[in-house]
């Protein structure tokens, strides 16, 4: 890559470890008080965090400081229906996954135990840990600190660290640099750093740097030993993981031989950054689903991959990466997009059509990756593509209760049930479309708790001229120090976004203060407003962000409408969406749940339509939405929201007519054929009705991709 690495290599501290003997509980627990001790002794708050965003770099180095820089976790506190929905699932499967779920419960690998010891443990921390101290809930705390706490305790002296190897337990050893071999896949180490630095943006706690600087340094000294693909080809596809952990801790510590890690990793991995880029490879994933690199095109694979380019060029400086992201990025969404916001995942890529399936894990790692994308990059595109995935895709595919979700959702989902339907990885058991906890490919029901719960913690980004960026709206609290003395602010932001338009932010602190406050005009709003205390600031275009720079003064009060048109998106099968602001509508079907029961996969749900849904939009309404579709707020957005039909706060209502011959067709409708203006030429009902469509996130059952009738 042409970097030239000069930096001395840090004398890494070790905790004490018992490496790979029995826990001794009295002992961590003992330690555990001498770091709540220390903590206390040094009045330690989460804001010292704060010095923990990327500095200068003093090293010379290419190494690119990101536009936003990441708040740590619990600056951001939801409110409303936000925060609702994150104690849904505190009480439902996040709270709870390591008494319901075998694989979490029974003598779990990452508590030393010899049962799973792979990625669902940490998969389902990288969510858990966030959400225990978004709500500061010190018994979930209590809980993920149990894996926390054993997986610190247990770093071998050479860095290694993770359940207990085969080879360990067998040879009585203990992993060194010398013995690599005698370790085990480096995919859900990956996962466990995520969470690690999650934890300790949360908290400070000092074990967890030095933990990964020891970590690093056994990487970066046996990784041309023992290499990424030495024991699973999941390492190699996702070694963008690794890189962006790397790579944070060179932001805080400036160790130049994490850079060089960081270059070896990725010649280890995927070239995510050229497939992207040069385009052959989503042509191709496009084409084929056979068995020839399907891992290249694994839909999970891809969502986290995404993040790849972005990380290259925080590490390189080099502009021609953030090219072959927006490439990449944009033919992804044009060939395999769908109007919920994300493309299909099924599990593979499996192009455009209304019909295909997405996993619930591509959805929460796009999320991620679209997350960190936005901080390096600073790009508006990025972030209108978050909210669009956040508030459209993601809120259908798990149950109120946050217990069930769907392996694959569909588009137009006309049934939930067992089938084949038109997946590429339909399973033996035709479980991957049902809501179940265990139905389909369990890797969800450990993974889906990353998604709401970094939303919340990446709203707000801090900007480099120490002021705060508004990158995603949601009502919440925000508390942090700005300005060139780090003064502390409160910012409440008090909206019913996704739903209304207005979205006030009100300052609280105790003196005025310089900073600049960015907010973000997403590109589907032509015109929006900011209002200081109640008057006209200025008006602004969409796509870009605003920067409103001032004393701040205590009670001040910035709004920023953002007005919601009605309009129409076109998408595969030449069928059109109806979209108002950040969400899309769809068909609003009544829905009629029925259980049933699977001998491996337990307790699932079936959903039917009550009513039929085989409408083509009106034309008339298509050219004119604004005047011929009506939007009518039916309720209120109180705080016990939940995203199902009986609460949509929001309905369009059109004129439609039925297509007879549009019917199933192996249990998926597969759309009618259409002239370019998405035209169904065949016989139509002579009846015009009036359907209702509700924000898509709200239903289990729809049309959301309409074909066009006169
Ligand atoms: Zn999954």
């Amino acid at each position: 890559m042409g970097i030239s690495l000069s930096g001395t290599w840090v004398t890494c501290t070790i905790m004490p470890g018992n490496h790979g003997k029995p826990i001794n509980t009295k002992n961590m627990k003992m330690r555990f008080l001498l770091f709540i001790l220390l903590l206390a002794a040094t009045s330690f708050k989460p804001e010292i965090v704060i010095k923990s965003k990327f500095k200068e770099d003093t090293v010379k180095t290419s190494f690119v400081s990101p536009v936003y820089s990441e708040l740590p976790i619990g600056a951001v506190k939801p409110k409303g229906w936000l925060l609702h929905q994150l104690q849904i699932m505190r009480d439902g499967t996040t709270g709870h996954l390591d008494e319901v779920y075998d694989k979490v419960k029974n003598s779990n690998g990452w508590l030393g135990g010899s049962g799973d010891g792979w990625e669902e443990t940490p998969y389902w921390l990288d969510g858990a840990v966030p959400l225990a101290w978004l709500l500061d809930d010190k018994q979930l705390q209590k809980k993920v600190l149990q894996y926390i706490n054993w997986t610190l305790d247990h770093q071998r002296l050479s860095g290694y660290f993770g359940p207990i190897t085969q080879a360990e337990r067998d040879k009585e050893l203990s992993v060194s640099k010398e013995t690599c071999l005698q370790g085990e896949d480096w995919w859900p180490k990956m996962l466990m750093l995520k969470v690690m630095q999650q934890y300790y943006t949360a908290t400070g706690d000092p074990r967890v740097i030095p933990f990964m600087k020891s970590y690093f340094a056994y990487e970066l000294e046996v990784l041309k030993t023992c290499p990424l693909g030495k024991w699973t080809e999941w390492a190699q596809s996702r070694g963008s993981e690794n890189i962006l952990m790397a790579q944070w801790l060179y932001g805080i510590t400036h160790d130049a031989s994490l850079l060089e890690l960081a270059s070896l990793l990725e010649s280890q991995s995927f070239p995510w950054s050229s497939w992207l880029g040069n385009r052959d490879w989503v042509i191709n994933a496009a084409a084929h689903q056979n068995r020839e690199n399907w891992m290249h095109r694994h839909g999970v694979n891809v969502a986290m991959g995404i993040k790849s380019p972005a990380l290259n060029y925080q590490r390189t400086r080099d502009q021609a990466y953030l090219q072959q992201l927006k490439t990449g990025f944009n033919d992804l969404m044009t060939l395999h997009g769908l109007p919920m916001g994300i493309f299909s995942a099924d599990e593979d890529l499996h192009g455009n059509d209304p019909v295909q399936g997405v996993e619930l894990c591509a959805i929460v790692e796009s999320m991620f990756s679209l997350e960190q994308i936005i901080g390096i990059t600073g790009d508006v595109q990025y972030m209108d593509a978050l909210e669009r995935m956040t508030y459209n895709a993601l809120p259908t595919q798990t149950t109120d209760d946050y217990n069930a979700k769907q392996y694959f959702q569909i588009a137009n989902q006309v049934q939930v049930k067992r089938g084949v339907f038109s997946f590429s990885l339909p399973f033996d058991r035709q479980m991957t479309n049902v809501f179940g906890m265990r139905s389909g490919y369990t890797c969800c029901l450990a993974n889906m708790h990353q998604g709401w719960t970094k939303f919340v913690s990446h709203l707000w980004y801090g900007t480099v001229d120490r002021g705060l960026a508004a990158i995603e709206f949601a009502p919440c609290e925000l508390i942090t120090a700005v300005g060139k003395d780090s003064t502390k602010v409160l910012i409440k932001e008090v909206t019913n976004y996704p739903f209304g338009q207005d979205i006030n932010f009100e300052v609280t602190t105790d003196i005025d203060v310089n900073f600049p406050l960015q907010v973000r005009i997403p590109s589907w709003c032509r015109e929006a407003a900011l209002l200081l205390n109640g008057a006209l600031l200025r008006k602004e275009n969409g796509g870009q962000m605003a920067v409103v720079s001032r004393f701040w003064k205590n009670g001040d009060k910035l709004t920023l409408q953002l007005p919601m048109e009605v309009r129409i998106s076109e998408w595969g099968r030449n069928s059109r969406a109806v979209e108002r602001g950040p969400l899309v509508y769809a068909l609003k079907l009544e829905e009629q749940w029925e259980m049933g029961h699977e001998k491996t996969e337990g307790d699932y749900w079936c959903v039917y339509p009550q009513s039929e849904w085989n409408y083509g939009l009106i034309q008339k309404a298509v050219q004119k939405p604004d005047e011929l579709m009506e939007v009518r707020e039916v309720r209120p957005v109180t705080a016990d929201f939940v995203w199902n039909l009986s609460h949509a706060p929001v309905v369009i209502t059109t004129s439609a007519r039925k297509i007879p011959a549009w019917q199933l067709v192996n249990d998926v409708a597969p759309l009618p054929v259409t002239d370019r203006n998405g035209l169904y030429k065949g016989t139509v009902s002579n009846t015009v009705e009036k359907i209702t469509l509700v924000p898509y996130g709200c239903t289990k059952v729809r049309i959301v991709a309409f074909p066009v009738v006169p």
